[in-house]
């Protein structure tokens, strides 16, 4: 059966590089699927959850925004940071997400688009880790 090749690629690391039967992630204009023989395509992400399919399991992750493009079976994504849902560490997820309330809860002096980014990471981070657990 067709695959795709995914590559999730952030500045530190190769996070993924698998073939794969299915890919979601989300995009500004909403969450988007890729499945083989997709059309070519070039996308802004959102901060949010991405997950592909493989041999009938599915793998969760979270993604901190960036770029995906998919081109000829091959979707490549590029990111300031993500992890898979399995070495997400949720009290860390929770403290950053704490915090960023805080920030956001004093408004004065701070930046909000900042707090507020930090804060849809840490959300994001926390549902993957659930979700990762459960799957
Ligand atoms: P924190 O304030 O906890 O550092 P952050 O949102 O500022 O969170 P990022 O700048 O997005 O963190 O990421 C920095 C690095 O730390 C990246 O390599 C990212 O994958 C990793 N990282 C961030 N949060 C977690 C987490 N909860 N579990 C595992 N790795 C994480």
């Amino acid at each position: 059966m067709a695959k795709i090749l995914l590559e999730v690629i952030t500045p530190d690391r190769l996070l993924v590089r698998e073939e794969v039967d299915m890919v979601v992630a989300v995009a500004t204009e909403g969450e988007f699927g890729v499945l083989p023989g997709h059309a070519a395509l070039l996308t802004l992400l959102e901060i949010g959850e991405a997950r592909y399919k493989k041999d009938g399991h599915i793998e969760y992750m979270a993604i901190a925004g960036g770029i995906a493009e998919v081109f000829k079976d091959r979707m490549t994504i590029l990111t300031e940071a993500a992890e898979l849902g399995r070495e997400i560490d949720i009290d860390r997820a929770k403290k950053a997400a704490e915090r960023a309330l805080e920030r956001l809860r004093k408004k004065e002096g701070v930046d909000i688009a900042r707090a507020d980014a930090a804060l849809r990471r840490a959300v994001t981070r926390i549902k993957v880790a659930e979700k990762a657990k459960g799957a």
